[in-house]
């Protein structure tokens, strides 16, 4: 029997990279998942630790990263996500972004192993083209609140692409568009979970804004298939990934009214600053170079990730802060 293919996936534990996990274990990789846990959690991979093609470590990749063994693949899926997420945590998003791209390049070059990152429709910042196609160069405040997820990302792309240009090393970028579905963090104030756990604890949904702005929600299937395969194509330019299915805020809660069967109403609180007003992905690359398009409807996926949050355990839905660990 061959010997297994050995991935290294960064944020394990987190919402993408347990479900990237779960792809690349059944596909019959060895699978070495890696986080420091500051906004995941190990019940979403606790499935896979009885694998002996699964092993994991808990460690913070902006520190040097070591691992023994050799290495054919690395996803970097390390960092804070949500909003709420990287304005609490501004400077280890900064890190992760940087120096822990700059580890894992360095690791990837020593390994011989190709490497994808994580980026994000956030490059693009409140975008003043609709749709936004890859060569958008975007409109980002640097110094506003998002800055340190954006500029983070930015810069990981351009260390990404200068690996590249410079050392020769095969790279990948996937600029991922809003993606959903099960096991994203209840009370990460993303505006899914935030909805969700809303209706389930009869609260009002809180739309920021008059619910104008627009986002184009991609279920998390559909997404794990576009990335893999972006890795296994030969294509290094970053490539957007994201369900162009676009819809206002406004509508979106009132989908989710619908969904939840709750009685209670959406109302309005202030626009967060730098809020992009329209978001959606041009997915013309990836149609045609990969061959990709989403095949899961908003109704669809909305019910199974509505099933997910309905099924928590009750202290869990009402359960609204969370406490980060590893503060350095
Ligand atoms: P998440 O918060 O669920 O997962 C991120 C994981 O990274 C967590 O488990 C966290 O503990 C871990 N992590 C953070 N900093 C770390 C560090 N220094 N060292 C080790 N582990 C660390 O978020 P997610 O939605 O799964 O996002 C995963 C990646 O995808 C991120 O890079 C994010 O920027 C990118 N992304 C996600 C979306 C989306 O809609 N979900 C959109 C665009 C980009
Ligand atoms: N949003 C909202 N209510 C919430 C959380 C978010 O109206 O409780 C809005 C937010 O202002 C943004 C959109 O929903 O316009 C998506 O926000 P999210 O935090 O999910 O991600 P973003 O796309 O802004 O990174």
């Amino acid at each position: 029997m061959a010997e297994r293919k050995r991935i290294l996936i960064t944020g394990a534990a987190g919402f993408l990279g347990s479900h990237l996990c779960d792809r690349f274990i059944a596909e019959d990789y060895h699978v070495i998942g890696m986080d420091n846990l500051i906004t995941g959690d190990l019940r979403n991979i606790a499935h896979l630790f009885k694998l002996e093609n699964f092993e994991f470590y808990n460690h913070d990749v902006s520190k040097f990263v070591y691992v023994p063994g050799d290495l054919h693949y690395i996803l970097h899926f390390a960092s804070p996500a949500s909003p709420i997420d990287y304005l609490k945590i501004p400077i280890q998003t900064l890190k992760v972004g940087s120096l822990g791209t700059h580890n894992l390049l360095g690791l990837a070059r020593s390994k011989n192993a190709r490497m994808l990152i994580a980026s994000t429709s956030e490059v693009y910042g409140d975008p003043s083209v609709n749709p936004q196609p890859e060569e958008y160069w975007g409109n980002v405040n640097p110094v506003g609140p998002r800055g340190v997820y954006d500029e983070a990302k930015r810069f990981q792309e351009a260390i990404t692409m200068a690996y590249h240009t410079f050392h020769g090393l095969e790279t990948r970028i996937v600029r991922i568009f809003n993606t959903y579905g099960p096991r994203m963090r209840l009370n990460d104030g993303r505006v899914l979970p935030a909805f969700i756990g809303q209706a389930l604890r009869g609260e009002s949904l809180t739309m920021f804004g008059d619910g104008s702005q627009t986002r184009s929600f991609c279920y998390v299937d559909d997404l794990v298939e576009g990335i893999y395969r972006l890795l296994f194509s030969d294509y290094s330019q970053p490539m957007n990934i994201g369900n162009p299915d676009e819809i206002t805020i406004r509508q979106f809660g009132e989908e989710i009214i619908k969904l939840t069967g709750t009685d209670q109403k959406l109302i309005s609180l202030p626009l967060p600053t730098d809020d992009p007003k329209q978001r959606r992905p041009d997915i013309t690359k990836a149609k045609s170079i990969l061959g990709w398009e989403p095949k899961v409807s908003r109704s669809e996926g909305l019910k199974i990730t509505y099933d997910y949050f309905k099924s928590l355990p009750e202290k869990e839905i009402q359960h609204k802060d969370f406490k980060y660990f590893n503060k350095n």
